[in-house]
């Protein structure tokens, strides 16, 4: 199975997962790292990126 890097980062970029909650949230990198996005069912600020190994 042939790989889709740019297809990939096209899919997993500005998502992010609620590390309480795990909902997905799409947002601005900077902001996550700022701390601006708030999580909408559980308002934590606390998220990791779709892809985790
Ligand atoms: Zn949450």
């Amino acid at each position: 199975m042939v790989k889709f890097p740019e297809a990939e980062a096209r899919k997993f970029r500005n998502i992010f997962i609620c590390k309480k909650c795990s909902t997905k949230i799409r947002a601005n990198n900077m902001k996550i790292i700022q701390e601006k996005i708030k999580c909408r069912r559980c308002n934590s600020h606390k998220f990791r990126s779709v892809r985790k190994k």
